[in-house]
């Protein structure tokens, strides 16, 4: 039986029987089907048709030999579940259903799960270290609309960690060249290059036109205007810093949670930073940490697990200890999330977000 004559059928005149695994089973199943558990004195409905399913469609047919010995007026699915998911899910089609098939199998993603994370956007701020692993990741789960911002340009000492970009692309801007990369890895995504650095001019009216925000950046600058704008526009953010071997990651959700700036409060002095130059980087531990804020991203997109928000998770990568200090509360003087917060719009307080220490990496 073929799951478009199933479709003109009415819903109670027909039962569906699953004889996946009960993983597979638990994993997401056709609404309202009943599992099969390998007996052979299990009993169905006699007034109904009974359609068996497998993945495919060819190991449902013994059972249904089975139950057509018995009298039941059994058929088998054609396709199978496979089938059954291209039908009922009109938004995805049959190739983007095999491209995120590892992840809609999973219990807490599913077809509902993976349309949640094709119509949400991402804007990355920085196409460096950080930024990599992020972009690839989002693309490769299939969110529907990337934004990438950076104004540099690829240089060949960018490529120990800024593994989006190749030797091929040195000179080119880091924006445009992640956008070649996310484009050949997922053409059926969009990628919106922004190829020069978050401003007090344009954080608002870009940061306003996407979901969730990534901070893949390297300067204490442009981390507090993401954080002030994210906060005065009500939009989540995934904070990460790294350096030498280790990072840290918090993710911010309006507005019950502390800020980056509930936590940090100012701008170090630049005398007590090294910078950019002077600061090592291990790439592997830029792939780690990106790689949460990916994960941070997917999970706040899904609804699921539970994200680093009053929290930060700080990881040593020689060690490999990791751990997570909790701030629970907002800071009551935060200049813009607490009780008189001095900053009311980002324009106002742009000197604050003035690059002096070194540029996005
Ligand atoms: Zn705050």
């Amino acid at each position: 039986m073929t799951i478009q004559k199933i479709a003109n059928m009415s819903e109670d005149s027909y039962i569906y029987v699953d004889v996946r695994s009960k993983i597979a089973y638990q994993h997401g199943h056709i609404a309202n089907a009943v599992h099969w558990n390998g007996s052979d004195n299990i009993i169905f409905p006699k007034n109904k048709k009974i359609i068996v399913y497998c993945t495919y469609g060819k190991n449902s047919i013994p059972l249904v030999e089975k139950l057509k010995k018995r009298g039941y007026d059994v058929y088998n699915l054609s396709g199978g579940y496979r089938e059954w998911l291209i039908h009922n899910s009109e938004e995805l089609s049959n190739e983007e259903i095999n491209r995120y098939n590892r992840q809609i199998i999973l219990e807490q993603i599913g077809i509902e799960g993976q349309l949640k994370l094709k119509n949400a956007s991402v804007l990355i701020i920085g196409a460096g270290g950080l930024g990599s692993p992020v972009a690839l990741y989002l693309a490769g789960a299939g969110v529907g609309t990337i934004g990438i911002m950076d104004a540099d340009n690829v240089s060949i000492s960018n490529l120990q960690r800024q593994i989006i970009h190749n030797t091929e692309n040195i000179g080119l801007n880091k924006a445009e060249s992640a956008k070649l990369a996310l484009r050949k890895l997922n053409d059926k995504i969009t990628v919106k290059a922004y190829p020069y650095f978050l401003t007090a001019e344009n954080a608002e009216r870009i940061i306003s036109e996407y979901d969730f925000i990534i901070d893949a950046t390297d300067n204490f600058e442009t981390k507090f205007l993401i954080n002030d704008a994210c906060v005065l526009l009500k939009k989540p953010f995934c904070h990460a810093g790294i350096m030498h071997f280790e990072g840290q990651v918090m993710t911010y959700v309006p507005e019950e949670y502390p800020c980056y700036r509930c936590i940090f409060e100012e701008i170090p002095e630049s005398e007590t930073i090294p910078n950019c130059s002077q600061a090592g980087i291990i790439g592997a531990v830029a792939g780690i940490v990106g790689s949460i804020q990916a994960l941070e991203a997917i999970k706040y997109i899904l609804g699921i697990g539970e994200l680093l928000t009053g929290k930060i998770f700080i990881i040593d990568g020689l060690s490999m200890k990791t751990r997570i200090a909790e701030f629970t509360v907002k800071n009551k003087k935060c200049k813009v999330c607490g009780e008189n917060p001095l900053i009311k719009n980002i324009q106002d307080n742009a000197e604050e977000y003035t690059v002096n220490v070194c540029k996005l990496q």
